[in-house]
């Protein structure tokens, strides 16, 4: 999954306001930010195989410390507590936390069986990447619902806060369309270098949502008499 884990970051702001855009969107995709590191350092694997699924044409036949539901859970434990010995905010510390969770549980919505339960034991995997509209259905409608939540919860303080924000969206939606195509990457290196450039989301969003206010709660309406 892509942009939907985006989505999730994006609709989380409703439950954690006091966190930063770029902490949420780090803990969603917190394993896809180590795999490629994980994938240079030689401790991961993947193979380019054009078709396996109508969408991902990857065949990640070996990653079991970013993306199995064991280490999930230990990356999400780490995570909340760690932004919880920082920023002493257990609401943030716990929604970011279930951010770093949801990965693998949306993960396992559109790979095929290959997301370990365990490091090297039982795969499952629903293979909604088998279909481009089940697809689409799914990640794009986790964005929208992440946008309207985030919209609901944050409003734009100046320029900033508006146009960092929706070239950001922008140039996701963008990178996601065009993996629609299922286009297999040039290289593994080409692949490595292009997930590890994700990472630049992260500032990016910490940047743009520093130029947002919250929303002011509406005004109750007064009593009448
Ligand atoms: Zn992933």
């Amino acid at each position: 999954m892509f942009i939907g884990h985006y989505g999730i970051a994006l609709g989380a702001k409703r439950l954690a306001p006091r966190t930063s855009l770029g902490t949420l969107v780090l803990a969603a995709e917190f394993v896809d930010a180590l795999w490629p590191i994980f994938l240079m350092a030689g401790v991961e694997h993947v193979r380019i195989a054009p078709g396996i699924t109508r969408v991902s044409p990857l065949d990640f036949y070996d990653y079991p410390i970013s993306h199995s539901l064991l280490t999930g859970i230990g990356w999400a434990a780490a995570f909340g507590l760690i932004y919880f010995a920082r920023r002493r905010y257990a609401r943030g510390a716990w929604v970011a936390a279930a951010l770093v969770l949801s990965h693998w549980l949306l993960d396992a919505l559109v790979h095929r069986p290959d997301m370990p339960l365990t490091p090297h034991g039982r795969v499952v995997g629903l293979g909604l990447w088998n279909s481009l509209a089940a697809t689409v259905v799914a990640e794009g409608g986790l964005l929208v619902l992440g946008l309207v939540l985030y919209l609901r919860t944050t409003t734009a303080r100046d320029s900033i806060g508006r146009w960092a924000f929706w070239t950001l969206i922008v140039l996701l939606s963008a990178i996601w369309v065009s993996s629609l195509r299922g286009t297999p990457p040039p290289s593994l290196r080409a692949l490595e270098w292009t997930a590890l450039s994700l990472w630049i989301t992260v500032p990016w969003a910490w940047w743009a949502d520093r130029h947002r206010d919250a929303r002011q709660p509406l005004a109750r309406p007064a009593a009448t008499s």
